[in-house]
């Protein structure tokens, strides 16, 4: 039967494939296709993973004090019956045979199909035994990851899938002990594949980038939480929020990711499915059409030029941004690779590296390297670092630049390696979160040091120009005296709505109220554009509505020429921008800082605007 579960929508299109759930402790488990010829390979690793853990087990249970409760050993006892049962390696091997899934991908999507049958057991005692295959999984998953040979992907970086014989269903019904489990269906192999999870970390999502799958829902976040950009950045249909999603839908359902609607369709009718095919074209010519775009100026009707930058996340990113004709890097979220590093963070050269790359890169156009933006929904590590993942409300806790104020020799190295790399092309430093006067002035005195420090090692450097994000409602409010301390900013709306109507960006439950439209949020928009246009500094919008074409003109109508978005969005910006005629667009400024409901007054005023163009 055809189910229909409402989300949030992140970004736009139609996905349709099959479901892969993926446990939120384990998305960071590689995920690619193996090849015919590596099948038995893949399988052996099992095996030989298997033979390790039970080795392992065999040794705590041998080396156990006698004075230890017995229920430890029976534990034990346990996990070695279950590594040994049908149901766990067995039934695993059918998911790479069948499927050339790789051994760690076959194993979690295993555990998801057991996770199921015991939550559905009456007994009590044998639904906590899934905690038990949990265990045995994870213990496998260590061993895989200690014995996987150089080279093999540790994330979810997959080649294409290879060309599969039809192939009949991995073999789940071995499994004796839990009852039956999902009848066989039929597997063509090169089924597009989606992504359904309870959650994903913003580092995890980054492994997912450049991965199988087409499309993706999850049950929490919000339309600005970091896993939501992330994904917007993979330039696949999404949809967050979506509450129960991964509990209804079942481990290889069909669904249909409707990523305009915020709706995911889980196993639709043959019609439903043809009518989603249909605007899955649609919306393909579009994007072909867009395209042609790229290289296109920005220029308005009446000649104002506008600067389309793109938001990145990793050094790589920045072929995309090229290709979708990005005149620069406005953000670059250089938090990215700070995460998940099991608390070791990266050197000053390992930075250095990152951030050469993706100013060689551009060629000589302007990198904006924002300095490390931890905290809140951008945790360091999944499990939290123990340092500085805690604090009783995380979004106003130690993060951004409290967090690299905390830990000056970290923001000196963190400096430095972007002092040198603006020795290989245009660098604008930019500051998340600034809200004090005494944090500009400690900036400016770090970045003396940083000088001094690379002078005194001899390592050469180039100039920069230092901008900080406006994203704390004080510092919007306080702009003029902002603007004297800094070259340039960049208005994070993201953050900038979150603080100023208190809405936790990430929270699904409040994203109703999350309104980007609300008065408070275009007054202080249109004060801080103003504002820089004032003091001759230049002046960019980063956050999520830079990229969102229901406030390009209004943006524009602030004095806006300056917008930072991910990639995917530049082509459909341009396009507006290259039908606007910034001299008919007062009314829209005027109608949005006026009117009780600005999303419909700035509507109406533009189409007058239109009319009488
Ligand atoms: C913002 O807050 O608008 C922004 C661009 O930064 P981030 O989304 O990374 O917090
Ligand atoms: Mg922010």
């Amino acid at each position: 039967m055809s189910i229909q579960v409402f989300g949030i929508q992140v970004s736009r299109g139609v996905a349709i494939g099959r479901a892969v759930l993926v446990a939120s402790s384990r998305v960071d488990v590689a995920h690619y296709y193996v090849g015919v010829e590596q099948v038995a390979q893949e399988i052996d690793r099992l095996r030989v993973a298997r033979d390790a853990v039970a080795h392992e087990l065999e040794s705590l249970k041998a080396d156990m004090p006698p004075e230890a409760p017995h229920e430890l050993a029976a534990l034990l006892d346990v996990h070695l019956m279950l590594l040994h049962d049908e149901t766990v390696i067995a039934a695993t091997k059918h998911w790479v045979q069948e499927r050339h899934y790789n051994a760690e991908w076959a194993l979690s999507a295993q555990l998801e199909v057991l996770a199921r049958q015991f939550d559905e057991m009456e007994d009590e005692y044998l639904r906590e035994r899934k905690a038990d295959v949990e265990q045995v999984v994870e213990r496998l998953l260590r061993e895989l990851a200690r014995g996987a040979p150089p080279g093999r992907p540790t994330a979810s970086i997959a080649p294409a899938a290879p060309a599969l014989p039809g192939a009949s269903a991995p073999a789940l019904t071995s499994m004796p002990a839990l009852g039956a489990a999902a009848p066989p269906r039929d597997f063509a192999g090169e089924d597009p594949l989606v992504l359904v999870a309870a959650d994903v970390a913003p580092a995890d999502m980054l492994h997912f980038k450049r991965s199988v799958f087409t499309g993706f829902v999850t049950d929490v976040g919000g339309r600005t939480s970091h896993t939501a950009i992330v994904a917007r950045s993979m330039d696949i249909p999404a949809v967050v929020g979506a509450r129960e999603a991964s509990r209804i839908i079942r481990q290889d359902d069909w669904i249909v990711i409707d990523g305009d609607a915020g709706v995911v369709v889980v196993n639709p009718s043959p019609i439903v499915l043809e009518e989603y095919r249909f605007r899955q074209r649609q919306s393909e010519l579009e994007r072909a059409r867009l395209n042609r775009l790229r290289h296109t100026p920005a220029v308005t009707l009446d000649g104002e030029a506008v600067e389309l930058l793109a938001n990145i996340e990793l050094p790589q990113d920045t072929a995309a941004a090229l290709e979708a004709g990005a005149v620069g890097v406005g953000l670059f979220r250089s938090e990215f690779l700070f995460m998940n590093r099991g608390g070791s963070l990266p050197d000053e050269d390992e930075q250095f590296e990152a951030y050469r790359e993706a100013v060689s890169a551009m060629h000589g156009l302007p990198v904006t390297i924002r300095t490390v933006d931890v905290g809140a929904d951008k945790p360091l590590d999944r499990a939290g670092d123990g340092r500085y993942d805690h604090g009783l409300n995380p979004a106003l806790g130690l993060r951004a630049i409290r967090w690299s104020l905390a830990e000056p020799g970290m923001f000196r190295q963190q400096l430095r390696a972007m002092l040198r790399a603006a020795a290989f092309g245009p660098v604008r430093i930019l500051v998340p979160m600034v809200a004090h006067v005494n944090e500009m002035l400690a900036i400016r005195e770090h970045l003396a040091r940083a000088r001094q420090q690379l002078d005194d090692a001899g390592k050469p450097y180039g100039p920069v120009l230092v901008g900080a994000m406006i994203e704390v409602p004080a510092a919007a409010v306080m702009i003029e005296r902002f603007l004297r301390h800094f070259d340039f900013v960049s208005i994070g709306t993201n953050d900038l709505i979150q603080y100023t109507l208190a809405i936790d960006r990430a929270d699904e439950a409040v994203s109703h109220l999350y309104d980007p439209w609300h008065p408070a949020v275009l007054a202080l928009l249109r004060q801080v554009i103003a504002a820089a246009a004032a003091h001759g500094k230049p002046v960019s919008v980063c956050g999520e509505m830079a990229g969102d074409t229901a406030f390009t003109e209004l943006l524009l109508s602030f004095g806006l020429r300056s917008f930072s978005m991910h990639p995917s969005c530049i082509a459909e910006v341009k396009q507006r921008v290259l039908r606007v005629d910034t001299r008919q667009l007062d009314a829209v400024c005027a109608a949005a800082l006026s009117a009780e409901s600005p999303a419909a007054a700035v509507q109406a005023a533009l189409v007058q605007a239109q009319r009488s163009a």
